[in-house]
């Protein structure tokens, strides 16, 4: 059903202790959209993420990715994301084009050629192991595992941590538009407000688990200077 969105978030609630990571969070994301998520540090981002990829169980409410809880059937779920973490953890000792071989394993739908030609593009070297490789070098090794099976949702929590500006412009924003170009949706998270702006449809800004401000682009940029009172509030 291509009206469904994909994905959807009913009153979420999720605490690690007496902490409050997301505080009755929801939120629908259409098909075809780029939707930025935009919060300072620990404002709740990753946790909302690991609920949409399946790694947590929704303590109260309801989550529903492709219209089914990706708690129930992660693998299915996960075959359908590409997914870039704050992290990126690699393996060091693995060179470029054995770690392509090695996450091959884990996706139905990974196509060889596309890999291939994003390692190109990506300009990665094939003879040097990921542990030599500069952060910015390792990140589009993370993109390229996350672009190569031809996800319908990508997921970056944070992808640009690592990434000088030019590359980002060049590679973030140029893979996420044409994601969006071809009817796929993008989920992307950053603590950055103008860096979201640039590339999202829609702008959710996320403060202490709480979802405060949830719109359109044009209609962020509108209240642009309340919110930006609001939002670096201590
Ligand atoms: P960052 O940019 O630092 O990654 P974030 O917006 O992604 O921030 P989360 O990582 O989702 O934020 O964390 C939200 C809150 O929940 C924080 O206060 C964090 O300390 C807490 N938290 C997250 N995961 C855990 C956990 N496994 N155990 C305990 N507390 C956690």
């Amino acid at each position: 059903d291509s009206s469904e969105p994909v994905i959807g978030l009913r009153d979420v609630t999720r605490r690690f202790g007496a902490k409050v990571a997301l505080d009755r969070v929801s939120l629908s994301v259409p098909r075809g959209v780029v939707f930025g998520l935009v919060g300072a540090n620990g404002a709740g981002k990753t946790t909302l993420i690991r609920h949409v990829l399946g790694l947590l169980k929704a303590q109260t409410g309801s989550v529903r990715v492709f219209g089914a809880n990706p708690v129930a059937d992660p693998a299915g779920v996960l075959a359908r994301i590409g997914y870039l973490s704050e992290e990126n953890d690699l393996p060091g000792w693995m060179r470029v084009p054995e770690f392509v071989r090695y996450s091959r394993a884990f996706y139905p739908r990974w196509d060889d050629g596309y890999a291939e030609e994003l390692r190109h593009t990506f300009e990665l070297p094939a003879g040097t192991r990921i542990c030599n490789l500069s952060k910015g070098q390792r990140a589009r090794v993370g993109l390229l595992v996350a672009l190569a099976h031809r996800p319908e949702l990508l997921v970056l929590d944070e992808p640009s941590s690592g990434l000088d500006p030019l590359v980002r412009r060049d590679i973030l924003e140029a893979v996420i538009r044409t994601i969006a170009d071809e009817g796929r949706t993008v989920l992307f998270s950053s603590h950055l407000l103008d860096e979201v702006e640039r590339v999202s449809d829609h702008v959710c800004l996320l403060n202490q688990g709480r979802i405060v401000f949830s719109a359109p682009l044009d209609e962020l940029k509108e209240s642009h200077r309340s919110l930006t009172v609001r939002f670096d509030a201590p």
